[in-house]
């Protein structure tokens, strides 16, 4: 499979498209278009690629690392302090002071350890990331998430003993599953808690996540090209 990113000069136009294709799902589901915000999802991405999008007008990104957002971030945030960066992957505990320091929005919180280390860490540095709560929706053994029949406990948890507001919920779907019944699982927990917004759907699915009433969705390949797949 061949695997490069876009030419820098296609993200604007991809850009586009993503945002209509949102819109276009959004109307069909009697939603307003503005009811759902896109992470550009810019994991591998180059910095110099990630300026287009910005020069595009995009400011809202996603980042799966810690040390390669690190590496990219600071620097670009310098330039446009708007811009809004989610951590969308998984988060050691012992990373949970860079993380605060960098991220706008916490979007994989799944487990009471990191919920402390969070704490603890917002705390000390004065700063609140949003926080999402990861959803294990498919309870599979080897994926992130806190599974679906403790989630509100995790929540309340979280908001009680460690004194953290959760934004929303967030989860990614089995790989070989249809992923409209995972979306709707995790809506129907976030309507159940009383959680606004929802971060699900990515390049091959998103229109369907804002079917079932996605607030964020995460699109890198179909903005940026396909990723390495040693990435
Ligand atoms: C990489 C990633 C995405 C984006 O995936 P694409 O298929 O490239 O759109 C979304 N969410 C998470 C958690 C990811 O790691």
């Amino acid at each position: 499979m061949s695997a490069e990113h876009h030419s820098a000069t296609e993200i604007p136009a991809r850009l586009r498209l993503v945002h209509e294709e949102i819109a276009l799902a959004a109307e069909s589901a009697g939603r307003k278009p503005d009811a759902v915000k896109l992470i550009a999802v810019s994991k591998t991405v180059p910095a110099a690629v990630i300026e287009e999008a910005l020069e595009a007008g995009q400011r809202r990104f996603g980042e799966n690392r810690v040390q390669e957002a690190h590496g990219k971030w600071p620097a670009l945030k310098e330039l446009h302090p708007d811009i809004e960066l989610h951590l969308i992957g998984p988060l050691q505990s012992n990373k949970a002071k860079e993380a605060v320091a960098l991220f706008d929005v916490i979007g994989t919180l799944d487990r009471p350890k990191l919920a402390r280390a969070l704490s603890e860490e917002m705390e000390r540095q004065g700063k609140r990331p949003r926080l999402f709560v990861q959803v294990n929706t498919g309870e599979e053994p080897q994926k992130a998430g806190i599974a679906p029949d403790e989630t509100e406990d995790f929540v309340a948890l979280c908001r009680d003993t460690f004194d953290l507001s959760i934004d929303g919920l967030m989860c990614i779907p089995p790989f070989d599953e249809e992923p409209t019944m995972h979306f709707a699982l995790l809506a129907k927990l976030a309507r159940e808690l009383g959680l606004d917004e929802l971060s699900m759907g990515m390049s091959s699915d998103f229109a369907k996540a804002v079917a079932c009433g996605a607030t964020y969705v995460r699109v890198g390949t179909a903005i940026f090209g396909e990723r390495s797949l040693l990435d």
